[in-house]
């Protein structure tokens, strides 16, 4: 039987008692191990009763102690949001009840824009404030070449921080920091950008408290596949989600209705499309494409946005 809200009593009370029921999240989850962190921040190795797909970093659960050591995932509270990525066959949720985004990028190996595009609709798509971290500014020509692109998607209202996670002339950390505080962030960039490298900076110690996940959960190497939620020691309300790095970000699981509704950028010219339910591919009087034709939209992002969509329009699984 489930348990009610009235059978789950703060976590300092009962924690420790076999039988007990707390409230926690997921800081990691593998196969059917997690890693939660209870209300009074105590920390707590727990299963699930099936290897339960449907557990992510970020969650709200309520769990019970089984034993001085274990405890047992009894229900999941429902998602304020959640981030997915998904191709034909598979749908990943990278982290659930998140407040922001932040998308690292960098000019040297160059960014995919299309894959920017991709994470920015998925975090649209679900509310959650997207940020785009620049790094690697130290690399004075690569970093400047990025200059136009970075304007641009300031233009569209996206928060661009312009950093440096190796330099030692600039502090990232003080750069990042009041945007962090208070907050669940979810840090997602391809490989190669310096996510890690920049991770090492906010949270001092993620290589090795990493390494410790990984141990505890008896994922072996495969922690760093999995995303983990790193909370702040000084306030335990600003968190920092580490994704995997990635070269593909599919969008599977949203219609072409829920990308229109993802891509801010294209709603003003949107409600002047002949049809209401244009999706701006090929209909006639289509102004997204007009006015990405004529310089209006940037038509790179309309490009791409146009791949994503048609992929949209295939038959999928979802
Ligand atoms: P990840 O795949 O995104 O996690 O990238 P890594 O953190 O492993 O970094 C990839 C490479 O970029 C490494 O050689 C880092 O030393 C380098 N790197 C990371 N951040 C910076 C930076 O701000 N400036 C420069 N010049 N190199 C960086």
């Amino acid at each position: 039987m489930n348990p009610t809200k009235r059978d789950i009593k703060p976590a300092h009370e009962q924690t420790d008692q076999p039988g007990a029921l707390f409230a926690a999240r997921v800081l990691a989850a593998h196969g059917s191990h997690f890693l939660l962190q209870s209300d009074d921040r105590n920390e707590h190795l727990a299963v699930s009763r099936a290897r339960r797909q449907d557990l992510v970093v970020g969650d709200r659960v309520s769990a019970r102690t089984t034993g001085a050591q274990s405890c047992i995932i009894e229900t999941r509270d429902n998602r304020r949001n959640e981030l997915v990525r998904s191709d034909r066959y598979k749908r990943k949720t990278l982290a659930a009840n998140i407040d922001q985004a932040a998308y690292v990028i960098a000019g040297d190996p160059p960014f995919s824009e299309e894959l920017l595009l991709r994470v920015h609709l998925a975090a649209a798509f679900e509310s959650v404030e997207f940020a785009v971290l620049a790094n690697k500014a130290d690399l004075l020509a690569s970093h400047s070449a990025l200059a136009p692109r970075l304007a641009l998607l300031r233009a569209l209202g996206v928060t661009v921080f312009e950093l440096s996670a190796t330099s030692l002339e600039t502090d990232c950390v003080e750069q990042l920091s009041p945007w962090l505080a208070g907050k669940t962030t979810v840090l997602l960039g391809q490989s190669g950008m310096g996510k890690s490298t920049l991770l090492n900076r906010l949270v001092p110690q993620a290589q090795m408290r990493t390494q410790e996940i990984s141990e505890r959960l008896q994922s072996g190497k495969h922690t760093t596949t999995y995303s983990r939620m790193f909370v702040s020691t000084s306030d335990f309300r600003t968190a920092l989600i580490d994704t995997p790095g990635f070269q593909q970000f599919g969008l599977e699981h949203l219609s072409k209705e829920q990308l229109r509704y993802g891509a801010l950028e294209f709603h003003t010219a949107g409600q002047r499309c002949r049809f209401n339910n244009c999706s701006h591919l090929d209909e006639p009087d289509c102004e997204v494409r007009a006015s990405a034709r004529d310089g209006r939209i940037d038509a790179l992002r309309y490009r791409y946005f146009r791949s994503i969509v048609q992929e949209a329009l295939r038959p999928s699984n979802y």
